[in-house]
């Protein structure tokens, strides 16, 4: 019912003293590899919540994309159409120093060799998915496709993430396109910080998404739309101990809660439960809940 096209990438994962200066080796932890990407992430979360999902995506023939397609199997996710070849799986060289800061080379790899022409050829995924989602860490042109694939009844969601300037045709297809406050700033090229987030939403609206959601962290989420105006979503209030992920969480339970028929508001209300749980706890895929959990989830 949910196919998310996007990115899938191996995180590797090293702590450090410090950061090592150009020329210089410091020594580090353990390696720790997880499997990652926005793709791969909004397409676990939607298959642990319970949601009937497919990935379009591309991974190397190597043990990463192993890695990769059985953590999607393993949730539980459609993988027909995780296509294999064509270069090494993406992967995020991550180094977090003690103070929890990252630094991180991506190497985009196979995720940069999703084209216009494997959508193309996928075209029976989407006239299955009531709900299409897809993100930035794929080519632009490859979601110009998306786009211009979708079956008239199929809804589109876009987390522009890493952000950048968007073609009309994509931001007019976006019902809703959903945005934290940096995705936002950087789409409306005010990097000042003036403004509400209801002011960031009216100004996305102009641009021509059917409909905004601005994610806004502990304090959950703002929905806008020109028929029904902007509405806050509160969050749940929760002990957080790690947000990585929580954006991709969230995304996936809106698309999917769409795609079932909730309105925005309400969708938009239940994913901020999801997002809530994902960040009581550590990692990106590890921390995504089932239904079950989302629903045990009460206020600290
Ligand atoms: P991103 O990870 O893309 O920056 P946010 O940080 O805005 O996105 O988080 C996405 C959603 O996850 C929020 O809208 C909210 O519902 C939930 N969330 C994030 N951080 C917290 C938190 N500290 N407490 C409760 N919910 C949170």
């Amino acid at each position: 019912d949910l196919l998310v096209v996007g990115s899938a990438n191996a995180d590797l994962v090293i702590g450090v003293d410090r950061r090592p200066d150009a020329g210089e080796t410091v020594l580090g932890s353990d390696l720790a590899t997880h499997p990652g990407g926005k793709g791969a992430n909004q397409a676990f979360a939607a298959a642990r919540l319970g949601a009937r999902t497919a990935l379009l995506a591309r991974v190397g023939d190597d043990a990463h994309g192993r890695l990769l397609l059985d953590s999607q199997r393993t949730a539980g996710v459609d993988t027909v159409g995780v296509l294999v070849g064509g270069a090494p799986t993406g992967v995020a060289l991550i180094t977090v120093d003690p103070s929890g800061d990252n630094s991180i080379v991506v190497s985009p790899g196979a995720n940069a060799r999703l084209t216009p022409e494997d959508v193309k050829a996928a075209g029976s995924l989407f006239h299955a998915s009531l709900v299409v989602s897809a993100q930035l860490e794929i080519p632009l042109e490859t979601v110009e496709e998306v786009v211009r694939t979708l079956p008239p009844a199929t809804r589109f969601v876009l987390n522009p993430s890493p952000p950048r300037p968007l073609p009309p045709e994509v931001l007019a297809a976006c019902d809703p396109l959903i945005v934290n406050e940096h995705e936002a700033k950087v789409l409306l090229g005010d990097a000042s910080g003036d403004g509400t987030p209801e002011d960031w939403a009216r100004r996305l609206l102009a641009k021509g998404p059917r409909s905004v959601v601005v994610t806004l962290g502990a304090e959950g989420a703002l929905v806008a739309s020109a028929t029904e105006g902007a509405v806050r979503v509160p969050s749940v209030k929760v002990a957080a101990v790690d947000t990585t992920g929580a954006g991709d969480s969230f995304t996936a339970a809106l698309a999917w809660k769409l795609g079932a028929g909730l309105s925005l508001a309400e969708a938009a209300a239940y994913a901020a439960r999801v997002g809530a749980v994902a960040v009581t706890r550590r990692g990106a895929q590890e921390s995504f809940p089932t239904a079950a959990e989302v629903e045990a989830l009460s206020e600290v």
